[in-house]
């Protein structure tokens, strides 16, 4: 079952529940796009019909941000937790090691995603990670080719949104993989560039503040956190 939360609709799934929808995806034949919108996806979304075409078009759509569960709560229809992307794919990672899935890393600035690979290989034995490639590129064709000669099953799709999911919904078929997921700054963090927060932050859903504390040009994005809780519970008003 689906739950709209102001115009896009998300999976009611635990995290384990989305991965066992993800390991099914990853069962049949291409191309499936999974999206981790968190509220400015959302927000985007609104003002975006195309995107909101192509979420909506989305096979597995899980909720990234913790503004995201605090919205459906709002609304009166909650979701069941949060299923953060970054989480997600560390999941679909140890799976791929397992099974001897290919992974296709895609995004972020020159270097990034060959450093992941590096990273993701050590600590994931058995992991094939079968190409990658940065987010700065002119042309689609060649990057979906490249995927495609790669053998790709699964790709992680870093370009910052609504980019990743458009260029998952044009290109996804052009590259042959089962699983394409839009994954926002995971290279960074993968890669060692951008840090994590402390687990203590994730657990009281606090993850924002610290990203806050360590990129303060943030707070214009973040800014918006509030007006979208704002809005939610606008919505639950109007509904009455
Ligand atoms: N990015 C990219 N190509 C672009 C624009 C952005 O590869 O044309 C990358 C950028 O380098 C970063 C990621 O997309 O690695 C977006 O990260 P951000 O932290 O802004 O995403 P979020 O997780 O907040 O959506």
């Amino acid at each position: 079952m689906r739950i709209d939360v102001l115009g896009v609709a998300f999976d009611n799934v635990t995290m384990d529940e989305a991965v066992d929808r993800a390991l099914e995806l990853l069962e049949q034949d291409g191309p499936h796009l999974v999206a981790t919108p968190n509220p400015e996806i959302v927000q985007r979304a609104a003002k975006d019909p195309e995107y909101a075409r192509v979420l909506a078009g989305a096979d597995l759509v899980v909720p990234d941000g913790v503004g995201v569960i605090h919205a459906a709560k709002i609304l009166g229809t909650p979701l069941k937790e949060r299923v953060p992307g970054i989480d997600l794919a560390a999941r679909l990672i140890a799976h791929a090691a397992g099974t001897g899935r290919r992974l296709f890393l895609l995004g972020a600035a020159p270097g990034v995603a060959e450093q992941a690979a590096v990273n993701l290989r050590a600590a994931y034995p058995g992991l094939v990670v079968c190409g990658t490639h940065d987010g700065y590129f002119q042309e689609d064709g060649p990057v979906a080719d490249a995927i495609r000669a790669a053998g790709a099953d699964i790709v992680f799709v870093c370009l910052g949104f609504p980019k990743q999911e458009k260029w998952i919904a044009a290109h996804g078929g052009e590259t042959g993989a089962r699983l394409l997921i839009g994954l926002g700054g995971a290279l960074d963090v993968f890669s060692g560039k951008v840090e994590r927060a402390p687990e203590r932050f994730q657990k009281l859903g606090l993850e924002w503040l610290y990203r806050l504390v360590k990129e303060p040009s943030r707070i214009g994005r973040m800014a918006k956190l509030p007006l979208f809780l704002l809005s939610a519970a606008g919505a639950r008003i109007r509904r009455r």
